[in-house]
């Protein structure tokens, strides 16, 4: 089934004339001293669809810190260099834990639950920073051929503000070290791993880099084959499955859709064969996803029919 981006338009208009709705609701990061400080009150939806098409509302071209977004396209490059290593180093369950938790590593003796908690990430970080010269630069390169975008950048000032309070980081990169599942200095793997987290985009660019994995892998314009096929079909198992942090099953249930949230307030999911969404609104839940995000996408899902269920 193909959906024209022109038909969502009155939808979207409708679903940001709602989002403040929600204002008030959750907070805004905490843990990154820079994004604490983001006005809390925005919200931005962007629709990429297989014909080219783009529709918006909102401040869908603010750009945003997409934090845990990035881990499903440090994976997709990470995957490029190591398939059957990485699988063998990371897990694909969810781990019932925090997103940062510490005990889950000791648990599995080193080996991460997935690769969208942060233990696992740091080992998507770890193949990326071995193989590639320049991890943040590769990876930034990526994101702006994905979404079309030579705007896409890492906010370096993020990072930094990131980085002066990332010991629990620092604590997991050391543990994975001490389980011999890191290859390079812990320091670097958390370095490039906040980098990546601090790439800047806006709801377009990222609905536009997620296309690909409503397509088997293929730019919707061009028809390259951006990723490999099948591994659009295996990024979304995990994104469904592993997603939404402490919240995927819940997601699955409203929205049931394939999706990474990330603490900078967005979210972006996929649609297979038709679409891809971002949201963005920086107020958070209690488990770390957008509040407003969340109802926008539930509301999205169930008024377009798009479930993939
Ligand atoms: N950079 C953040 C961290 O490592 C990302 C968290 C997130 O978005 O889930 O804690």
């Amino acid at each position: 089934m193909t959906t024209a981006a022109a038909e969502l338009a009155p939808l979207l208009a409708s679903i940001a004339e709602d989002a403040p709705v929600y204002f008030g609701q959750g907070k805004v990061n905490g843990s990154i001293p820079l994004l604490a400080k983001v006005d809390p009150k925005q919200f931005g939806i962007a629709v990429a669809t297989l014909d080219g098409g783009i529709a918006t509302a909102g401040a869908a071209n603010v750009p945003f810190s997409i934090q845990s977004i990035s881990k499903v396209f440090s994976l997709c490059l990470a995957l490029d260099y190591m398939e059957g290593d990485l699988w063998t180093r990371v897990g694909r369950n969810p781990s019932g834990q925090r997103f940062n938790s510490l005990t889950r590593i000791e648990q599995e003796q080193g080996r991460p639950m997935n690769p969208f908690v942060n233990p696992g990430a740091l080992v998507v970080a770890d193949c990326l920073t071995e193989r590639a010269a320049t991890p943040v630069h590769t990876l930034i390169g990526f994101l702006r051929k994905l979404a079309h975008s030579q705007r896409v950048n890492c906010d370096y000032e993020v990072a930094k503000s990131e980085l002066s309070t990332a010991f629990r980081n620092y604590a997991a990169a050391a543990l994975l070290k001490d389980y011999g599942n890191l290859r390079c200095d812990p320091r670097a793997v958390v370095s490039a791993y906040t980098h990546f987290c601090a790439a800047s985009m806006t709801c377009v660019e990222l609905a536009k880099a997620a296309l690909p994995l409503a397509n088997d892998g293929r730019d919707a314009k061009s028809g390259a084959q951006l990723l490999p096929a099948g591994r659009a079909r295996r990024v979304n198992s995990l994104m469904l499955t592993c997603g939404l942090y402490d919240a995927a099953g819940d997601f699955a249930y409203r929205v049931g859709l394939p999706a990474k949230s990330g603490v900078g307030g967005g979210i972006v999911a996929v649609v297979p064969n038709r679409m891809a969404i971002a949201v963005w609104s920086p107020e958070l839940d209690a488990l770390g996803n957008s509040v407003a995000g969340f109802a926008a996408l539930e509301r999205l899902a169930r008024d377009a029919d798009l479930s993939v269920f």
